[in-house]
């Protein structure tokens, strides 16, 4: 029986994971086609229903409804309780669970793809938006010495560093600004330097006064090469972009949905492949 997956958001236009999804069920002979399901917030609980549809197994869940689709579900893993977000869901014999694979995915490229050991690291984090959440999250349980979160609104840093905190017993601290000092790493998790964003040739921090060594981390994947990374390349510090996150979090739905190992390299490949073909299309 073919079966579905889908991605839900709105708007979809930018998203990669069809892209890369199908390439991966293709790559492990499955016969389930990978959907786009642009969803206005009103039509949220109707298509949240259509997943118990023996057919289906799950979905990706994006902008603007991870927080949203929770009272909609069934019952929610540890992390996406925890965290209060929702990236992935699971139907298995109608029911709906709950899953975020963000913040996981997110320490397996720091782990397999920077050979960063997040340990007792001094980590600043800049953004304090529904990704800048499942990182924070993550890298609290992961073991991280201390985190900085820095954020435009800083209510919004302070609200997800008490949390992180009192959940973690993790050190977190909240500030409006920060100069880039005494970091093992430091992660964009804002929308500058996203092409299509609110400051495509901008970076968050000045890296100017950086710790030599400093891993520079930017979670956004398009372009492959932003603004931050080119400048920390520039500097001599060793950089990390966002597609290997986005990669990692889509491999573990797959893993959830299927039981069975995504194929990351196909994944990187058929992302990448996207990639280039929209670069060669911009004006
Ligand atoms: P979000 O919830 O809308 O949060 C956006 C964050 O960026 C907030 O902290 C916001 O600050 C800050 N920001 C936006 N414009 C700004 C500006 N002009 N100056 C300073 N700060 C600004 O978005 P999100 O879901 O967290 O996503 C953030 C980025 O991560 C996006 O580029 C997205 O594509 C990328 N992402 C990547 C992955 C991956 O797998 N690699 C996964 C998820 C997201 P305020 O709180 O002050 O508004």
């Amino acid at each position: 029986m073919n079966r579905r997956a889908a991605i839900i958001g709105h708007p979809l236009g930018h998203s990669l994971s069809p892209v890369f999804q199908a390439a991966a069920f293709a790559a492990a002979g499955l016969d389930v086609t990978y959907e786009r399901w642009e969803t206005a917030p009103a039509d949220l609980p109707a298509r949240i229903e259509s997943l118990r549809a023996p057919d289906v197994l799950g979905a990706n869940v994006t902008i603007p409804h991870k927080e949203a689709v929770i009272p909609f579900l069934d019952t929610l893993d540890p992390d996406a309780r925890i965290v209060g977000a929702v990236n992935t869901i699971v139907a298995r014999d109608g029911r709906l669970t709950g899953h975020n694979t963000d913040g996981p995915g997110f320490v397996r490229a720091l782990h397999e793809d920077a050979a960063f050991d997040v340990r007792g690291a001094r980590i600043l984090l800049l953004g304090a938006g529904g990704a800048s959440r499942g990182i924070a999250f993550a890298l609290a349980r992961a073991g991280a010495g201390e985190l900085v979160i820095a954020n435009r609104t800083l209510s919004r840093a302070e609200r997800l560093a008490a949390g992180v905190a009192s959940a973690t017993g993790v050190p977190v601290r909240a500030v409006p600004a920060v100069e880039c000092v005494g970091f093992s790493a430091v992660v964009n998790a804002t929308s500058i330097g996203m092409s299509g964003g609110p400051d495509p040739a901008g970076t968050p921090v000045a890296l100017a006064g950086a710790d030599r060594g400093t891993l520079v981390v930017d979670i956004v994947y398009s372009p492959e090469e932003t603004p931050l990374l080119r400048e920390a390349r520039a500097r001599g510090l060793p950089a990390l972009g966002g597609l290997p996150m986005l990669i990692y979090q889509g491999a573990l739905a797959f893993e959830l949905w299927t039981a069975e190992p995504a194929s990351v390299a196909t994944m990187f490949d058929a992302a990448r492949m996207e990639l280039a073909r929209r670069e060669t299309m911009q004006p």
